[in-house]
């Protein structure tokens, strides 16, 4: 794998456990444990942080923007990097931009780290993220963390597969 300038990660099922959709509490967001160790690897190489969520929990009231962003904060503090959060926070029929599969936010930790599609990498667990990731012009890495297993037989061969984040390091030689 390249070196990347900007690497962007889905957050649930690639960056968190999943579990937590199933409760209606924020509370149990947890990260994968090994994280925060790829993130400060990355970030000790001079890679940019982004990540890329849709969270219409938003837009169907189950929380609050703040409340989102207060888990943010709190995962970025327990990892130790500076990341920058890009949010969706809409239903699927209210016709955004931004919600994946659709490459808004994407491009907009594109515009935000002054940052060629070329020198970008998206990691996800679903299709939408890889079709995301295609719109905007940018590569792809699917993780089989998540729903990734089942997104892999229609991304499988078009993308880098990585059993979890933890292999990214090591792809990256
Ligand atoms: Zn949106």
């Amino acid at each position: 794998m390249k070196p990347y300038r900007l690497i962007i990660f889905d957050r649930d099922g690639t960056l968190t456990y999943e579990e937590h959709n199933y409760h209606r509490d924020l509370s149990k967001v947890r990260p994968y444990p090994f994280v925060g160790g790829v993130l400060q690897r990355l970030a000790a190489e001079g890679v940019r942080l982004a990540v890329a969520t849709n969270q219409s929990g938003i837009g169907r009231g189950l929380w609050s923007r703040a409340e989102v962003d207060e888990l943010h904060n709190r995962l970025a503090k327990a990892w130790g990097v500076e990341l920058t959060w890009h949010i969706c926070p809409h239903l699927p029929g209210d016709g955004c931009d931004c919600r994946k599969p659709e490459a808004g936010l994407i491009r907009q930790s594109l515009s935000e780290y002054d940052c060629q599609p070329a020198d970008a990498l998206f990691i996800g667990d679903a299709l939408t993220d890889a079709q995301a990731a295609s719109s905007a012009g940018i590569d792809f890495a699917l993780v089989l963390t998540g729903r990734g297993r089942a997104a892999l037989p229609d991304i499988g061969g078009q993308a880098v597969v990585l059993d979890t984040l933890a292999q990214l390091e090591n792809s990256r030689g």
